[in-house]
């Protein structure tokens, strides 16, 4: 068997990945599981940096990297995959270049688009799981249906100033609209663009919805399921709260209404522009 297709480790393959196969709880059936696994990270920004960096660097066999943006100075500050001289470039293309440098073990895959309604079921189907570390509510909602409707689950993480949040989102074990219904009023929660965002706070909740990643996929520990992880970087706490399935959840619920995409702008109340954006 060749390396790409979950058989047997290469000698490469099993020194690099020999921190990992030591552990009990991950072993080399674990780090098989991590090889024949496929994760799309929707968002190559603060949050979707380092997740793409570790899952790459862990050994996850196959990284798609989807976002349709530019490399712009500001995201410098934060985006820490990407190189000053890319600037201008397109974000999934130079992640894409820089993870597969990080680790030519494993395929790593571009999608340079936004994800939309048209595309989102069939680029989500190509995938085991999703990293949701998109920066506006139009694109949550929209991974949040698609992912269900698939049956894949959702590792979510969202920052907003000093503070952050992760929950996995399992199907038929609660979802985003279980959370949050309905998105905020348009226009009541700024952009970071606005809001400003503490440099290493995306590290710290993109690395987590790493280290959730690994776990859904090795079966390793007790997944962040009905639980809401919430961080303050300026307090420095983390606390929990519960999530409950919502029965009258209108996607995921006893009687649901929700049976295929909608047009999330419309949705939201606010079109989806790159003013808007992070
Ligand atoms: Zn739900």
């Amino acid at each position: 068997m060749s390396s790409r297709d979950g058989g047997e480790f290469t000698e490469r393959e099993l020194e690099r990945y020999s921190r990992h196969i030591v552990l009990g709880e991950i072993g080399p059936a674990g780090q098989r599981r991590l090889k024949q696994s496929r994760v799309l990270i929707l968002g190559v920004g603060g949050l979707g940096s380092p997740a793409a960096m570790y899952l790459t660097a862990s050994g996850v066999g196959r990284v798609g990297l989807i976002d349709g943006d530019r490399i712009d100075l500001s995201n410098l500050q934060r985006q820490v995959i990407h190189p000053d001289a890319a600037r201008g470039r397109l974000k999934a293309e130079v992640a894409c270049e820089q993870a597969q440098a990080l680790n030519p073990d494993v395929e790593v895959v571009a999608h340079p688009e936004q994800l939309t309604r048209d595309n989102a079921l069939e680029v989500l189907a190509g995938y085991d799981l999703i990293i949701d570390g998109s920066d506006n509510f139009q694109t949550r909602y929209l991974v949040n249906d698609a992912a269900y409707l698939l049956g894949r689950p959702v590792v979510h993480g969202s920052i907003f100033r000093f503070e952050g949040q992760v929950s996995d989102f399992v199907p038929g074990q609660g979802c985003y609209r279980c959370l949050y219904p309905e998105p905020p009023p348009p226009g009541l929660v700024p952009a970071c663009r606005q809001a400003g965002v503490l440099a290493a706070l995306p590290g710290v909740i993109g690395t987590i919805q790493a280290v959730e990643a690994i776990k859904l996929i090795t079966g390793a520990g007790k997944p962040l399921v009905g639980r809401l992880l919430l961080h303050d970087a300026l307090a420095m706490t983390f606390r929990e709260v519960r999530l409950r399935h919502n029965a009258a959840c209108v996607l995921c619920g006893d009687h649901p209404t929700i049976r295929a995409l909608i047009d999330y702008e419309e949705f939201v109340g606010e079109p989806l522009t790159a003013a808007a954006r992070l």
